[in-house]
């Protein structure tokens, strides 16, 4: 901006005064206005993660407004603040507010290609989604996906691999999932629901008291740190690892397109920049405190944590199967995306398998 605007001052120079205020005041102008957003989330105020700490929606906010210098202020909302958690996708289509902080997996009743921008089960870890969306064509499909609602998104956050859950007795068997009530949200309650699983949804809040009550006898949330903090490890002895149905959840920054048009180019730039520097710094606090919390579970709380039995992973895996191939036969742009993605991880797999496999297996510890 700084060089057009010396270029303009300079043509204004030689056309004369009268140049320079018609053409090259107006463009200044626009570089210096201010601009005052609102940010809703479908996270409660001060939730750890999503509202408050590093990277998270408030951290977003202050970047930004840091970055610019005050010329793009953002304020944020919890949910319920201003609008309920879950309407921050027609919030944002309506433009009552210019941004919303969520999951893309929120809004997969408008389209379901919207899955595939947070999580797939048994799908990408931290590394490959990132791959992904900034270089495999991810994050072009993610914009492809919302034009039609005059909407674009960036991944802002990202919690890493979650946790399978809590249970209460010991899953040993494919069988031992029938009649299990648990608490789980989303494609993966469906997937359990295929398998006998008596799905439960219910807001973070509740979890605890009913796996205490045995209202539910078991439950999926986030991870150690998170669970931890809502006390699960209290309810239930048996700790599931790792999250098959979320290996790297993404945390979305949801703009409406009209109000983006009216930004110029700079603070798009840093918008695009904060998201993409608070979805690394973000995933960096998940490790460090899941590490923590992980520790203390086992060595404090004596918590048993175990990766599912090798059948009922391979039941999980043959469902998610079935589960995306009838959403895939039901829409061509969820084809579109669910191609992209599968043949990026069918290479990523690939090069795992000597990278990070060995990594795991032969170098650390
Ligand atoms: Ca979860």
């Amino acid at each position: 901006m700084q060089s057009n605007r010396r270029k303009f001052l300079s043509k204004g120079a030689v056309a004369g005064v009268a140049g320079a205020s018609t053409l090259g005041f107006p463009m200044i102008a626009k570089a210096q206005q201010t601009f005052n957003w609102k940010m809703t989330s479908a996270y409660g105020k001060g939730s750890p993660f999503y509202m408050e700490g590093p990277g998270s929606a408030t951290d977003l906010a202050r970047r930004i407004n840091e970055m610019s210098n005050g010329r793009l202020r953002i304020q944020v909302f919890g949910a319920g603040e201003l609008i309920p958690a879950f309407e921050g996708f027609d919030a944002v289509r309506a433009g009552t507010v210019e941004m919303n902080h969520a999951n893309s997996y929120f809004w997969t009743g408008k389209t379901f290609a919207a899955q595939y921008f947070t999580a797939v089960p048994f799908g990408l870890n931290f590394q490959g989604m990132n791959g992904w969306l900034y270089d495999g064509g991810g994050l072009g499909l993610w914009h492809e996906v919302y034009d039609p609602f005059g909407m674009i998104a960036f991944p802002c956050g990202n919690t890493g691999v979650q946790m399978t859950g809590w249970f209460k007795k010991e899953i040993k068997t494919v069988k031992d999932l029938e009649g299990l009530k648990m608490r789980i949200p989303g494609l993966a309650g469906k997937v359990y629901a295929n398998l006998g699983v008596d799905v439960k949804v219910l807001p973070g809040g509740e979890i605890f008291p009913a796996l205490e009550r045995g209202v539910i006898d078991a439950a999926e949330f986030v991870g150690p740190f998170q669970d931890r903090r809502l006390g699960l490890h209290k309810a239930a002895k048996f700790y599931y690892t790792t999250g098959w149905h979320e290996t790297a959840t993404v945390s979305e920054l949801l703009i409406n397109k009209a109000a983006w048009a009216k930004l110029p180019k700079d603070l798009q730039a840093i918008v695009e920049n904060a998201c993409a520097a608070c979805n690394v710094i973000s995933e960096g606090w998940c490790q460090r405190n899941n590490a923590e919390a992980m520790e203390d579970l086992i060595k404090n709380q004596k918590v048993v944590a175990r990766p599912l039995p090798d059948p009922v992973i391979k039941a999980l895996r043959d469902e998610t199967r079935k589960v995306l191939a009838e959403n895939i036969a039901k829409d061509p742009l969820t084809k579109k995306v669910h191609d992209s993605y599968m043949a990026f991880k069918a290479k990523f797999d690939s090069w795992s398998g000597y990278s990070e496999l060995p990594y795991h297996t032969k170098i650390r510890g």
